[in-house]
């Protein structure tokens, strides 16, 4: 069965005004939907991988041949980056972290407040494209960065969350300002949804869906 797009889980304009409605349409609709025919066009070279999952693929992208791999790498991460995404983001998200999580965080840096500014910060200093994550290994939680759309899953660390600095997520809107989005974006993180992937990490089993009431 081929990779599909996920559809986006709010309208378009739903998490205006931090992520505006044009600039939704084309990451989700040509960015994402670009990754996923790639990455389909790439398992059709090597159709014994094609029961695998796109974190299957990423995971250890040394058993993927070596004509395709650079295609799956780039666009499986592509594909897995944005499907989680979409979901860690909701309308009227943000506030302080709830649940395990928050435990966690403050368990590692100190404050809520300490970890948005070493995220942030981390994000701005991300030369080039790429991701800024709070990623779990071992047990513990951690900031990590990753270039173009390489995954912490490939180096064996979990991606709980992370924040698209590619310069479409958010050139529209906040031209060369980085660091203002990277700021604004803490408004529309859905908390539920990372506590969701955080549970997954600390036991190792897929990702649960947060009970649809608590979106
Ligand atoms: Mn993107």
């Amino acid at each position: 069965m081929a990779h599909e797009l996920p559809p986006l889980p709010y309208d378009y304009a739903a998490l205006e005004p931090v992520v505006d409605k044009q600039t939704m349409t084309l990451h989700h609709d040509m960015h994402h939907g670009a990754y996923v025919k790639n990455l389909n066009a790439a398992i059709e070279k090597h159709p014994e991988l094609a029961g695998k999952s796109a974190e299957d693929l990423i995971k250890n992208l040394d058993a993927i041949p070596e004509d395709i791999r650079a295609a799956v790498r780039n666009n499986g991460g592509g594909h897995v980056n944005h499907t989680m995404f979409w979901k860690i983001m909701k309308p009227k998200g943000g506030g302080d972290p709830t649940g395990p999580v928050a435990q966690a965080i403050t368990k590692a840096f100190g404050s809520f407040k300490d970890f948005q500014t070493k995220f942030n910060d981390a994000g701005v200093k991300q030369f080039g494209s790429g991701w800024v994550w709070l990623a779990g290994a071992k047990g513990e939680v951690h900031i990590m960065t990753t270039p173009n759309q390489d995954s912490p899953l490939t180096v064996g660390h979990f991606p709980i969350f992370g924040n698209d600095v590619w310069e479409h997520a958010y050139y529209l809107k906040y031209n060369n300002r980085r660091p203002e989005y990277l700021a604004a974006w803490w408004n529309v993180i859905n908390w539920d949804e990372v506590n969701a992937r955080f549970e997954a990490f600390k036991t190792g089993k897929a990702v649960q869906e947060p009970a649809l009431a608590g979106r």
